[in-house]
């Protein structure tokens, strides 16, 4: 199994670090040499983190249960709700006999990014939900979408992060107002691309106004995770990343916190 990983993890990362020629099992050395850029897309755990505004939800907690002047050693305790910053929804969030955030798959963790766009489109429609036409013209420009990818939507919302009220987006009768994948897409994905996955700069990959979560349920349904509130995806291509996923394991969760980070192809 382990072989089998590093395995995996050559042929993606030989892919984003080198040209196809290079096939060497220096990969792994190439990304801890510094020979490709990494770029973290996780938001740093804290007070201020957005999280699903429901009434049972709660801001993250942390706080010191020994100090070094006192203690002789430093050391933490915190709480969060799964669904708190940058996080995974695992299959088991929207539906039944799906698996938990401690049975993902590893081999699912890690595959080409597609960095979709749609930040123009959203600036004048908070409310605009990525379209199938939206992914046929990504792929013009950039390719089919390799199969195993994780799809993440660049919406320009970060720049809200700072804000959970402009993030969340209310208005007077508390509809939530952000950008989202539609359901046409979401499906698109799965049933025809084969992704892994799909990723969001948002508190959802449904958008605010949606009461189905339809994108959950398709998403769910067919037994692929959803990453929310990612950061820094203004910071990657469209095309040429590989991702890199890394969830807590909660015992039968339905999600949770995850380091997301990405490797980029040399210039
Ligand atoms: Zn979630």
């Amino acid at each position: 199994m382990i072989k089998r990983l590093a395995y995996l993890l050559t042929i993606i990362l030989i892919s984003s670090c080198h040209s196809y020629t290079a096939i060497s099992s220096t990969s792994f050395e190439d990304v801890a040499n510094g020979n490709c850029t990494v770029i973290d897309l996780t938001y740093p755990l804290n007070r201020s983190n957005a999280y699903w505004p429901a009434p049972s939800y709660a801001p993250f907690t942390y706080k010191t249960v020994a100090t070094l002047k006192d203690d002789g050693v430093f050391s933490g305790a915190y709480s969060t709700p799964e669904h708190l910053g940058t996080h995974i929804d695992a299959p088991n969030h929207f539906e039944e006999n799906q698996s938990s955030v401690d049975e993902l798959r590893l081999e699912t963790l890690i595959g080409p990014a597609a960095v979709i766009d749609i930040s123009d489109k959203v600036e004048n429609n908070p409310d605009y939900e990525l379209t199938v036409s939206d992914i046929v013209d990504w792929e013009k420009a950039n390719g089919r979408i390799k199969k195993r990818s994780i799809i993440l939507l660049n919406t320009g919302w970060w720049r809200r992060w700072d804000d959970y009220e402009k993030y969340k987006n209310a208005d007077d009768t508390n509809k939530l107002h952000f950008p989202g994948y539609s359901a046409e897409a979401a499906g698109f994905l799965v049933e025809k691309r084969f992704s892994n996955g799909i990723g969001i700069d948002t508190l959802s990959a449904d958008y605010g106004i949606s009461t189905d979560f339809a994108v959950h349920h398709i998403i769910n349904s067919a037994g692929k995770y959803i990453l929310e509130n990612v950061a820094n995806l203004y910071k990657l291509p469209p095309a040429g990343a590989t991702l890199i996923i890394a969830p807590i394991k909660i015992e039968g969760g339905s999600g949770g916190q995850a380091r997301i980070w990405a490797v980029l192809p040399p210039p």
